[in-house]
């Protein structure tokens, strides 16, 4: 049962009046649960355990650390049909969808558990011309932690920062997103049991509830919290990054948020397949009723017939894929307003949209089409319309091309669909997308992240805060730790792998 509770160390802690419901998009009703926003009091109980915990918990074995991930992964499994219900009941997404989230956000727990069963990963160096100084990476502190609506499992409580952050040797403090408050519930019980089950000190982790930003807020300004993950807009992401750096001690905050993915079709790729990009492109912005951060919002392809045969085609296959449900009402009206907004600049034409939907907060698909120069010269073309939206642009030669992708800001990828016989010339176009995202996708979707050594998810400014970081795949721990050298230290103060 969903008690709406704080999770401030080992205890349940409702002190405070102020409370909130989460909300089923698909029925358009309030949730039953009440849940409790934190109180000053508690998110200042919640940094000072987490801080005391450090303590230990930083001198935990890789071991102990792992068989910790590793319980926190059993015990989300046990959670069993409560958690997919409560989690479609949440975000109006199919239960499919749960099932391979919540498959994902397994496989990251287990992933990182298995990275610090030993002790590579803190990359141990002795390389020094006497043999004097030692040098390895060790956690950096009480880590905040901010998930986003789409992703109420895999980029949430218990998702990629709070499993990296927690296998490097760091508390978490998850700020629960509002609107799958309950979800996040389940999976912090499922923490605290494992930590209990395992002998993790109390503070180790916390989850607190709030639907406003005056708890994330405080949560960052707290002189205990060391560093910040987030997950969401770019609003979010660059406020509370501006919070951070007005700090006493600023800390870093790792935010990665929204992108428009340009995706760059030659003409030979049009002559060859137009059916099948038409196909796999209509399904990739339609995908999660386009709520992907890497959703393909942005068709950039050269002015000719071809591409008017082509864009037609898009638009008809768009067209016809059902509506779904968004997350939350809220989302739905952003969607409906930013698409319009771009939608309504001079020189923006509708190319197709899906059929008005009948089902409340049902998105209704939408792809429109401007110019090269157009988009060049109006800055508002360049939002991501976060939802199943997506705009072609039609470029008038190579050189604008080039300035087109120069102009876009930052982005987690960039896809170039090509044929062999155009390699040998598209140097230019890639070196140019190159140097604007953090992930080059050749001949396929953006949609779909691989969790894997080689993964980098992030990219420049706004995409992320510091393109120098993935927050996919085992890298993602860097962003917990720092360096730290040992000079001449006793072997018998040294940590274990720097002996000898
Ligand atoms: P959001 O509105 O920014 O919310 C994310 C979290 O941050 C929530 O817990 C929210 O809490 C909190 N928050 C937002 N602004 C805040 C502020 N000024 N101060 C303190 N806390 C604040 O994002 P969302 O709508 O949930 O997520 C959708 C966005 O995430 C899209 O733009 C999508 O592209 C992006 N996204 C990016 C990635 C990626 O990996 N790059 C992955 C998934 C999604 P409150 O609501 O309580 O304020």
């Amino acid at each position: 049962m969903i008690k709406g509770k704080n999770i401030v160390g080992y205890s349940e802690s409702a002190l405070g009046s102020t409370t909130f419901k989460t909300f089923n998009p698909k029925e358009n009703v309030a949730n039953d649960a009440i849940i409790f926003e934190a109180t000053a009091e508690e998110i200042d109980r919640a940094c000072n355990l987490a801080s005391k915990a450090f303590k230990i918990y930083r001198n935990t074995p890789g071991i102990k650390r792992a068989a910790f991930l590793n319980a926190i992964a059993d015990e989300i499994l046990a959670l069993g049909n409560n958690l997919l219900d409560c989690y479609v009941l949440e975000s109006g997404l199919p239960k499919g969808r749960a099932e391979g989230e919540r498959e994902r956000t397994i496989g990251q727990l287990r992933m990182f558990a298995k990275l610090v069963e030993t002790e590579d990963w803190r990359e141990p160096s002795h390389k020094s011309e006497g043999g004097s100084t030692k040098k390895m990476l060790i956690p950096i502190g009480p880590i905040a932690v901010f998930g986003a609506s789409n992703f109420p499992l895999a980029y949430s409580t218990a998702g990629g920062d709070t499993a990296s952050a927690l296998a490097a040797g760091n508390p978490v403090i998850v700020k629960s997103h509002p609107m799958h408050a309950q979800t996040g519930e389940l999976i912090a019980s499922a923490i605290v049991n494992a930590a209990h089950k395992t002998g993790m000190p109390e503070g180790v982790f916390s989850n607190l509830n709030s639907n406003g930003i005056e708890v994330g807020t405080q949560l960052v300004l707290n002189p205990n919290i060391k560093a910040v993950g987030f997950t969401g807009s770019l609003n979010g992401g660059r406020a509370l990054y501006d919070l951070a750096a007005t700090r006493e001690e600023p800390i870093p905050v790792f935010a990665e948020m929204g992108s428009i993915n340009p995706v760059v079709i030659t003409q030979k790729a049009l002559q060859t397949r137009t059916p099948e990009i038409a196909n796999m492109y209509a399904d990739s912005i339609t995908m999660g009723v386009g709520q992907f951060c890497t959703n393909p919002g942005l068709i950039i392809v050269l002015e000719s017939d071809l591409t008017n045969s082509f864009v037609e085609l898009l638009g008809e296959k768009l067209a016809k894929i059902p509506s779904f449900c968004m997350l939350h009402p809220n989302i739905h009206r952003e969607y409906t307003s930013n698409k319009n907004l771009l939608s309504s600049q001079e020189t923006v034409i509708l190319v197709n949209e899906a059929e008005p939907p009948t089902k409340t907060n049902a998105a209704q698909a939408r792809l429109v089409m401007t110019k090269g120069s157009s988009f060049l010269k109006n800055i508002t073309l360049h939002q991501e319309v976060f939802g199943p939206f997506s705009m072609v642009v039609q470029y008038k030669d190579e050189d604008q091309l080039i300035r087109i992708i120069e102009k876009i800001e930052g982005q987690l990828t960039g896809t170039i669909i090509a044929e062999k016989s155009d390699y040998a010339n598209i140097s230019p176009v890639f070196e140019a997308l190159q140097e604007r995202v953090g992930r080059v996708v050749f001949n396929g979707v953006p949609t779909g992240v691989e969790v894997c050594d080689a993964m980098t998810h992030g990219g420049p400014y706004p995409a992320s805060s510091d393109s120098r970081f993935t927050a996919v795949g085992p890298n993602a721990i860097r962003r917990w730790v720092r360096p730290i050298s040992y000079q001449n230290v006793p072997e018998i103060l040294l940590p274990e792998i720097l002996r000898g």
